[in-house]
């Protein structure tokens, strides 16, 4: 199994939603359905959040209907979406949303800007939410998001004991994975060594996700210290869409087309094809008018021109 790597896509969420101009249903259900056809196995499809704050998670609602329709085949791949709180918990299991991430930080001041809580706040919320769901009886599978654990753009250095301390709250409420993210996309992989061990040595390889940012140049370098290290789930977007619209001057998610083709040269298996994905990014990057910052997507599209 220790060739495997989850592949855990994120491009229709964290990706569209902080692209600057809205997306249409249509085209995201397309997007959806092409990367399923390309092998992407874990999707982040939206969010249950206000309207008026995210606008372009407003349709997450309609793609669950969609998927429970028929008219949206997942093929097996496994749905995900970001939810907040309790009332968001509600919004996602009516729709029947089953796997949910629930997210907050390691820094008090983006944690008070993201979501509008403490990071001890948000914790008790998701104690709650969990709560409520087992309540309800509803299965349900939950994802957690530790954000700027290697820098935050308020407050500047994050320390390795306040990550872990967050890490370690989120495992004890039965989070299933944690998903530890460099928001801003300052890490290094020195960093990555003294946030990654003790965090797989706390949780394990099957917990524990790194979620890298390409700000600086340097995700693909974090993402492989992070396998060599052991961690076997890596977050990525297609093309490498998005940002966070809260974190200024973060752009851009690791591209999946660059971590499949690391991947692919290490002989390490995502069951992504990497020409298909390709084509898919190339196609939506054509849609949105835009062009998109994949290192090989660029070398792709060069070679087919
Ligand atoms: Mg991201």
């Amino acid at each position: 199994m220790a060739d495997r790597v989850r592949v855990f896509e994120v491009g229709p969420r964290d990706g569209l939603q902080n692209e600057p101009r809205p997306i249409s249903l249509e085209d995201k259900l397309w997007f959806v359905r092409a990367l399923v056809r390309a092998g992407v196995k874990e999707l982040e499809l939206g969010a249950f959040v206000r309207a008026d704050r995210v606008p372009k998670m407003a349709d997450t609602p309609q793609i669950y209907r969609a998927i429970t329709s028929g008219a949206l085949d997942l093929g097996g791949a496994r749905a995900w979406a970001l939810v907040p709180n309790r009332r968001g918990l509600r919004s996602a299991l009516r729709v029947g949303a089953r796997n949910i991430a629930v997210f907050t930080a390691a820094s008090e001041k983006f944690t008070r800007r993201n979501i509008g809580m403490t990071i001890s706040e948000s914790l008790r919320e998701f104690s709650r939410l969990l709560a409520d769901a087992r309540a309800r009886g509803a299965e349900i599978h939950v994802r957690g998001y530790v954000s700027t654990a290697f820098g935050c753009p308020f407050e500047g250095k994050v320390s390795v004991g306040r990550v872990l301390k967050v890490v370690e709250k989120l495992a004890a409420l039965g989070v299933e994975q944690v998903s530890i993210g460099d928001t801003i996309g300052v890490g290094t992989p020195n960093q990555v060594d003294a946030i990654f061990k003790p965090a797989l040595e706390l949780l394990g390889p099957e917990r524990v996700a790194g979620h890298f940012h390409d700000t600086r140049g340097t995700a693909l370098a974090n993402a492989l210290r992070a396998l060599e290290l052991g961690v076997r789930t890596l977050d990525s977007s297609a093309g490498g869409l998005g940002g966070c619209p809260f974190a200024p001057g973060a752009t851009g998610n690791l591209a999946t087309e660059d971590l499949v083709y690391l991947l692919d040269g290490l002989g390490l298996r995502s069951g992504i094809d990497l020409t298909a994905l390709c084509r898919a990014s190339l196609e939506l990057s054509r849609r949105m008018e835009r062009p998109l910052t994949s290192r090989y997507l660029q070398a792709f599209s060069a070679s087919c021109d």
